[in-house]
């Protein structure tokens, strides 16, 4: 289970007697917030950290503990922060800074000297705090007292996103075949998304697969088409179709695990030895929660399995969509997103049902692809792009909507929605941010957890929502390019 560390400070100044109910008080909210989050992450209490040795000590074993995702900071008592320097430039994990007190209300009666030095975080914690802005450290601050459920959902918030930092960091990514001839958005800089994100991303020529296809037992493409009649309705009389795409996942899967990757791509311009551009199979892998990002996309398909991650304790659906075509009808605009093929069923309001037809594009064979309409509610896009001396998340509320009226004729998935604030400030927003055609889309996540994982990585964000206005967002974005070339 992974584990976040719940570190308290303090100093030998206080005697034993005071540093032992400390440990004590500490040992309590420990197990507290254990219960509260145990579903998500275990929260371990620490020795109470007297000197820089201890906390040194403390920050080195959580920076090398593979189950350990973050850490939770608390100054019980004042704890003078030039002893946390060290150890802070040794931390390498998520820091949330919980800002609260073993008490919740003042004992007014009885207080004394002796409970003031005891209780004392309003001091200890600025203190601490004032080390870490100093050190320029991006960590989550958290105020209020500790079984306050405001506080308990920030925790559970900032515990997910730790894991998803965590799940980041040993991610795998395919590409088969390169990104899509002449598409600009969908290139990245693959050497710094490993150093940003910790992604290692890797082509793979689309022949290692089609060996892989070729291998594929009757058997195991009979027990994919009984998974696939268990989910989906067979709404086609071409089985054969399905089977050949039965036949991608099986060998997809194995690809994946043998080589231990979570995302991956394709491109139409790169099938050579594959009948069918992969559609449902593509589809079904990504309820499972694989990346995927076609075109080549590497960054949405990491993107997607690093929100899917950060989803997974939670309800609502998580998965690539792409922008492309609108109703513009004026204040009733609605966006239509979908893909060729590749729309995960997370989204369907229905049964899915697998249709077989042609694909005008890329010269293949008439793929089979699940077609349903898209769920309403409440989500984030959120897109990821280079700007080539750093990276940038853009990310937008939008409200899912239920399709006005059926599309007989649409032989593709979609998800349909509109734009926060207004139509005309939402795409505009996006497109001078430079968000890319192709998203992350989740009902299970807000605008807030995407500012936890930016912050915890370092990314450039924006955000695009009801407050959003033009002027302010453009003078925002001057001032990003201009914090960047400063940073160098
Ligand atoms: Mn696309």
């Amino acid at each position: 289970m992974k584990t976040l560390y719940f570190i308290t400070g303090s100093q030998d100044l206080y005697g034993e007697e005071t540093l032992a109910q400390a440990q004590k008080d500490a040992e309590e909210i420990a197990q507290f917030l254990h219960e509260a989050l145990k579903d998500v992450v275990d929260v371990k209490a620490m020795p109470i950290v007297r000197c820089t040795g201890d906390a040194l000590n403390i920050c080195i074993q959580a920076s090398g503990d593979a189950d350990c995702v973050g850490v939770i900071m608390w100054m019980h008592t004042f704890s003078p922060a030039k002893m946390w320097i060290r150890p802070l430039q040794a931390l390498r994990k998520p820091m949330v800074h919980l800002h609260t007190q073993y008490n919740e209300k003042l004992p007014y009666d009885t207080i004394d000297m002796d409970f003031m030095n005891l209780n004392q975080s309003a001091h200890g914690d600025r203190e601490f705090g004032f080390v870490c802005t100093r050190l320029g450290i991006a960590r989550e601050v958290i105020a209020g007292y500790y079984r306050n459920p405001e506080v308990l959902a920030q925790l559970r918030r900032f515990a997910e996103a730790a894991l998803a930092v965590d799940y980041s960091k040993h991610l795998r990514v395919a590409m088969f075949g390169n990104n899509m001839r002449d598409v600009a958005v969908t290139d990245g800089d693959r050497v710094e998304s490993e150093i940003h994100f910790g992604w290692n991303v890797n082509y793979y020529g689309i022949g290692d697969l089609c060996d892989l296809v070729e291998e594929i037992s009757h058997e195991e493409i009979d027990a994919k088409m009984a998974e696939y009649s268990e989910k989906y309705t067979m709404a086609t009389d071409d089985i054969q179709a399905v089977r050949e795409q039965a036949k991608y996942e099986v060998a997809l899967e194995k690809f994946l695990a043998k080589e231990n990757i979570g995302a991956f791509t394709d491109t139409f311009q790169d099938l050579h030895g594959l009948r069918q551009l992969p559609g449902l199979s593509v589809q079904n892998l990504m309820t499972k929660g694989i990346g995927f990002g076609p075109e080549g996309d590497y960054k949405t398909s990491a993107l997607g399995a690093v929100l899917w991650e950060m989803a997974k304790h939670r309800n609502g659906a998580t998965g690539f969509m792409e922008d492309y075509t609108y109703d513009l009808t004026a204040g009733r605009e609605l966006e239509l997103a979908a893909h060729m093929l590749e729309v995960p069923p997370v989204f369907a309001a229905d049964k899915p049902e697998i249709q077989v037809h042609p694909l005008g594009i890329g010269g293949k064979e008439a793929p089979a692809r699940l077609v349903f309409d898209g769920i309403d509610g409440d989500a984030v896009a959120v897109s990821l792009v280079d700007m080539g001396n750093r990276f940038r998340l853009v990310c937008a509320k939008i409200k899912l909507i239920a399709q006005p009226a059926p599309m007989p004729n649409l032989p593709v998935a979609r998800l349909m929605w509109t734009l926060v604030p207004d139509f005309a400030t939402g795409a505009a927003a996006w497109i001078y941010a430079g968000g890319a055609h192709h998203a992350v889309v989740s009902t299970a996540l807000q605008t807030e957890d995407i500012r936890l994982f930016a912050k915890l990585t370092d990314t450039e964000l924006v955000i695009i929502d009801e407050n959003t206005t033009l002027h302010t967002f453009e003078q925002q974005l001057a001032l990003l390019d201009l914090t960047a070339k400063l940073k160098g």
